[in-house]
């Protein structure tokens, strides 16, 4: 199993209130597989994933990627950790915006001790996604569609095991979403796993199976005749 999620939950307080973001959710990404989480905006998605990718400690519950709990490393450990299995992919892609295209992919590596072949690697994905004329640009030059392909790539770069990537396709028009969704499914057809949060349809129909989350819970839709 590449992920599995054990009865997590996270609560925020939020002044007088207490918001139940994530209530009692399991689920299991094995290899290969590719999951999307549907469910309207505020019913705790990303809460989910950042909890997956070993963001955000959830309050109760277990989180096992690739048979380790990264909450039980040291912050150190877990980083690196987390830079070795796991590439993640934001709708407001996060690019460093003083590093150039080149560093921004080249940013995971700094973060693992060794990575013997890591330039020619970023050099293939700069193919791969077209964006060797944009080498040396900062992210302020490009396009949204060329800032989420550096992203990808940059996800890519230490070959991890697991994709998470939070409404990756938000900002993109349709050839770009789908240079993303398929870059997701072929990263999956490769034995990798991903767990894609979005509410957009034309994504969820890329992946194998949806889970919907309804106020930070697992439902399962009433089928429309
Ligand atoms: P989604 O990704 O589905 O839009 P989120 O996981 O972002 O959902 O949020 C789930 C709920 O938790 C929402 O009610 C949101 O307002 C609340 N929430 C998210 N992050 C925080 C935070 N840092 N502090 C307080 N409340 C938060």
């Amino acid at each position: 199993m590449l992920l599995q999620i054990d009865k997590i939950s996270k609560t925020y307080q939020e002044s007088e209130s207490v918001i139940h973001a994530v209530d009692d959710v399991s689920l299991q990404i094995s290899a290969g597989e590719f999951i999307a989480i549907q469910g309207p905006s505020g019913c705790g998605k990303s809460t989910l994933l950042l909890s997956a990718g070993g963001l955000l400690k959830p309050d109760t519950g277990k989180v096992t990627v690739i048979g380790r709990d990264p909450y039980s490393m040291t912050p150190d450990d877990r980083a690196e950790f987390r830079a070795e299995t796991i590439g993640f992919v934001f709708q407001q892609f996060h690019l460093v915006p003083y590093l150039t295209v080149l560093e921004n992919i080249l940013s995971p590596a700094m973060a693992t001790k060794q990575n013997p072949g890591v330039r020619d690697r970023a050099g293939q994905l700069l193919e791969r996604f077209g964006l060797t004329e944009r080498t040396g640009h900062v992210p302020s030059k490009l396009s949204s569609g060329e800032r989420q392909r550096v992203a990808m790539a940059r996800a890519l770069l230490n070959q991890p095991k697991l994709l998470l990537a939070d409404e990756p396709t938000g900002n993109l028009d349709q050839e770009n979403a789908e240079i993303v969704l398929n870059c997701l499914a072929e990263f999956a057809s490769e034995g990798g796993g991903v767990l894609l949060v979005t509410h957009d349809d034309r994504a969820v129909a890329h992946a194998h199976r949806a889970i919907h989350l309804l106020a930070g819970k697992v439902i399962t839709p009433v089928m429309s005749k």
